[in-house]
């Protein structure tokens, strides 16, 4: 070669070096290792129709085989493009689930919350009473009832 090579991605110079080395084959095979010669002293090679199509087949079997492998890689490409999709979708499901429980769990919270209220009566008595457990309990339960005690420590440890 005496021209320069002109500037190609990787892949493209390889595909070029495999259609050159297919058509000097070509032309090896039908018109022998002379042409060869004469065209590397810059002579030109003289071709007939026939062994132009020679040479145009070889380059077609290489074009055909590139075909092939890009055609696979394509494949499997797509394939894990669709399983990558199917992953996000799945994952994206998932959240979906994951924060409609959170919200049902935090509105549970909340009303087992509202239910249990501070209550104090009038009078003397400064103790602050838990409205909801008195009811249930028949006796004074004092404020914050376990219960709320409870709720505080579970709010204190989702907010860490
Ligand atoms: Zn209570």
């Amino acid at each position: 070669m005496t021209q320069p090579e002109p500037a190609q991605p990787r892949h493209t110079a390889d595909l070029r070096q495999q259609y050159a080395t297919a058509i000097r084959d070509a032309v090896r095979l039908r018109l022998g290792p002379n042409a060869l010669r004469l065209g590397e002293e810059g002579r030109p090679v003289m071709m007939n129709a026939s062994e132009a199509e020679t040479a145009a087949d070889a380059v077609l079997a290489v074009r055909d085989a590139e075909m092939g492998r890009l055609r696979v890689r394509a494949e499997i490409a797509e394939r894990r493009l669709a399983a990558l999709a199917d992953a996000v979708l799945g994952n994206v499901e998932h959240a979906k689930r994951a924060e409609a429980e959170r919200d049902d769990a935090r509105n549970t919270l909340a009303k087992v919350r509202a239910l249990h209220e501070q209550y104090r009566f009038a009078g003397d008595d400064t103790t602050d009473y838990c409205a909801h457990c008195n009811q249930i309990s028949g006796g004074w339960i004092p404020w914050p009832c376990p219960t709320t005690q409870a709720l505080d420590r579970h709010q204190t440890q989702e907010a860490t």
